[in-house]
């Protein structure tokens, strides 16, 4: 049993990241809409249903998982959930991953549900580079809003998810870890390398460079266990450093396995050509659907990236 969630590459699966929906209240030019690339919109009826995110945590608890992500689309735009977070087993961390536009009214609702901490993404200070990245207006006072909430409702520790865009939000690195700074440890930054989901390549930064400037700047370093991703501690504020692009220790150290909106199995962000169905499936039917899935996954990048 201890083994049924380890593949064949050692790599044991710690923890499920799962899409709640495709819908959302933004639209980033450069979102990889976890790996959803043909942006679906799935039927809010096909949304993968609290009882189901129920059965799948329930056995994934079972095997040694220990942290659940949820992710969308916008995942505070589903209404149930409240009802998925009562719903989830005992877990060593609940997150999610938001735009935080949201977060201002939701924040302590789900908190008292039983969420520990958000992700929250914010390229920008700037309200019309924010609608520029976002193809909206004004919802950048509502994200500033949205962190306060989290912050005052205990959802700590924040990330601020930055993707980092060359030319538009690049030269805005110091200013983020001086906002961060300010809400004295609570909120942490993490700086994201752009996957080209959506013709950006020239939105692509030089990662080398950013990675020489933090380890320059930096009282001290550590490393994550998740994907081997390095933090960087620079005038007493936290900054982390995802670099997922042909990076082989990133994906030796996956432990995660994710699951769409429509309920589907899915192992790895790049790849939707091993997606399994657990629509109305027996609890015993999901294990073995876990653990076969588990088994056919594959760091996508190997020692040849
Ligand atoms: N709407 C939620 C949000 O904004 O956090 C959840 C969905 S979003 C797809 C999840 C995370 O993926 C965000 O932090 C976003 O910055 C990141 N992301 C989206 N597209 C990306 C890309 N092309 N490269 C790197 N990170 C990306």
């Amino acid at each position: 049993m201890g083994s049924d969630f380890i593949d064949k590459y050692g790599r044991k699966v710690k923890s499920l990241r799962i899409s709640l929906t495709n819908r959302c209240n933004l639209n980033c030019i450069y979102c990889h809409g976890e790996g959803d690339t043909n942006h679906t919109n799935t039927n809010i009826k096909d949304e993968i249903t609290p009882e189901t995110i129920r059965v799948l945590t329930d056995v994934a608890v079972k095997h040694g998982v220990d942290k659940v992500k949820f992710s969308g689309g916008e995942p505070l735009l589903r209404r149930d959930l409240p009802e998925i977070l009562t719903e989830l087993p005992p877990l060593k961390d609940v997150s999610l991953t938001t735009n935080g536009t949201l977060l201002a009214t939701l924040a302590d609702n789900l908190a008292d549900s039983g969420l520990d901490r958000v992700n929250i993404s914010l390229d920008t200070l700037h309200p019309l580079i924010y609608d520029q990245i976002t193809q909206t207006t004004g919802y950048h006072n509502k994200v500033l809003n949205g962190i306060h909430a989290a912050v005052c409702a205990g959802l700590t520790p924040i990330k601020i998810n930055m993707v980092l865009l060359s030319g538009i939000n690049d030269n805005e690195i110091a200013e983020m870890i001086a906002f961060v700074k300010c809400y004295s440890g609570c909120v942490i930054l993490q700086l994201i390398e752009l996957m080209d989901f959506q013709n950006t390549s020239s939105y692509k930064v030089n990662i080398d460079r950013i990675q020489r400037e933090l380890e320059r700047q930096a009282s001290h370093t550590k490393v994550r266990i998740m994907h081997r991703r390095k933090k960087y501690y620079i005038n007493g504020a936290e900054v982390e450093l995802v670099r997922p692009v042909d990076n082989t220790e990133f994906c030796q150290n996956c432990n995660r396995l994710r699951v769409t909106p429509e309920s589907k199995l899915k192992t790895c962000l790049l790849r939707d050509d091993d997606l399994v169905d657990i629509t109305n499936k027996t609890p015993l039917e999901v294990e073995q659907l876990m653990i076969q899935t588990i088994q056919k996954r594959e760091p996508y990048c190997k020692r040849s990236c």
